[in-house]
């Protein structure tokens, strides 16, 4: 039998925090597809790195938006690993406008990704997760904090939050929790793209940690809400964050 007994799926595993989580995940024994949209050299670049580290993983190309898209995967998955036992929904993108220049077409994508792209993946789950498995969702801070020109990103985001704490109650009997983790400014590519140096250095002194988070300080959440020990934790939302809020 093989040494990797469980298969976790995380989307957006190409760089920036779903790169840490599917390496954390990797150490911890899973078994890892690598879910990327555009950037190929970068998800295989982790697959190397956890193969090369001992591990097990795929790389898989999916637009989480694409509903088709995201069957296709988990009957991919299937059919090379074995059913999912851990989906990580990290997938995510932002843009942040002020609502009153709110840009249809990045308020359509934000949506497409960040709220359809979760719900396609929460389908697909919902009908084929193993008894006893985990879904972690990635809400944002923001819903918490408000800020302005947020508007739009945290709006998918408080969605995705009503979406976990729903799907906890549907997964009612087969022993899956669905929570969601809700980190603060993280230096990720996400966060730190268009900002200048003082905007950073001013996010970063907001919590009392006054640090901005790493993705490995992600990940090291997700890994707990994927293990065993976490079993008593159901429709929550985990704000890792430092204590900004
Ligand atoms: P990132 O560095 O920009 O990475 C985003 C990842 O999502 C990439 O791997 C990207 O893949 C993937 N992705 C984007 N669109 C996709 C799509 N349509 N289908 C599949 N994959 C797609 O972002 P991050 O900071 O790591 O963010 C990860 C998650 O944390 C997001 O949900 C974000 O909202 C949330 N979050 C981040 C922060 C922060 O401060 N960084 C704070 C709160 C919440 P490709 O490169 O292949 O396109």
């Amino acid at each position: 039998m093989s040494k990797f007994k469980k298969i976790a799926l995380v989307t957006g595993a190409s760089r920036g925090i779903g790169a840490s989580i599917a390496e954390r995940l990797a150490k911890d024994g899973f078994s890892i597809v690598a879910n990327y949209a555009g950037s190929e050299n970068a998800a295989k670049k982790v697959v190397a790195q956890i193969t090369e580290a001992g591990g097990q993983a795929i790389p898989y190309q999916a637009d989480v938006s694409d509903a088709k898209a995201v069957h296709a995967m988990f009957n991919h998955v299937e059919a090379a690993l074995g059913k999912v036992d851990v989906l990580v929904n990290n997938a995510g993108i932002m843009e942040l406008q002020p609502l009153s220049k709110a840009d249809t077409q990045h308020v359509d994508k934000q949506i497409d990704i960040n709220l359809k792209g979760t719900i396609n993946t929460l389908r697909e789950a919902s009908l084929r997760l193993n008894n006893g498995g985990r879904v972690i969702n990635f809400s944002t801070s923001v819903v918490g904090l408000k800020l302005e020109n947020y508007g739009v990103y945290a709006a998918t985001k408080a969605a995705v939050e009503t979406l976990t704490a729903i799907m906890a109650k549907e997964m009612r009997g087969k022993d899956i929790t669905v929570n969601a983790v809700a980190p603060g400014p993280t230096a990720t590519e996400l966060f730190l793209k268009g900002k200048p140096n003082e905007l950073i250095e001013r996010m970063a002194q907001m919590n009392p940690l006054e640090r901005l988070g790493t993705p490995d300080d992600i990940a090291s959440v997700v890994s707990f809400l994927a293990s065993t020990g976490s079993g008593w934790i159901n429709g929550q939302v985990l704000r890792a964050n430092g204590g900004v809020v």
